[in-house]
Parts: C-alpha cells; structure tokens; sequence
C-alpha cells in the first residue's frame, strides 16, 4: 500500500495523509490515559481498502514505543 498499490485490487488510487496535519478520530491511537501514537492511513479510492501506520516519526520514538509494549501484549 505504501508502494502505491492497493494489495486487495492493484489500483494504483492510492491516498494518504502521511506528512500532512492530522486531524478527526482516526488520526491517532491512545496508548494510555495521557499517551497517543499518531497514525498514517493510506486509502484505495478504487475499492475502499484502507491500512493504518503508526508514523516513522513515532514509531523511532523508543519511550513511546516501550509504553505500547507495556500496553499492549505481543503475539
Ligand atoms: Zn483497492
């Protein structure tokens, strides 16, 4: 999907808002009570598939990311 193609139909109407201002609900994941990651979705505008991405900037954040691995349980 970050290649510009949709994984479930090829089409190459792909959208995101990756490195724009972030805004509404989706634009972040809570972590705790005082703690979100921002979040990069990349949307098919040819058959509505969409991901979602914590952002690079976040995901290098290494006290961030030890407050999801306290939160969240690993598979
Ligand atoms: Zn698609």
């Amino acid at each position: 999907m970050k290649n510009g193609v949709c994984p479930k139909c090829q089409s190459t109407e792909i959208y995101t808002d990756a490195r724009q201002p972030k805004r509404g609900d989706r634009c972040s994941l809570p972590v705790t009570s005082w703690t979100k990651v921002f979040v990069d979705l990349y949307i098919c505008l040819h058959c509505g598939f969409f991901e979602e991405y914590i952002r690079p900037e976040d995901l290098k954040n290494e006290k961030m990311m030890e407050k999801v691995r306290q939160q969240f349980r690993k598979l």
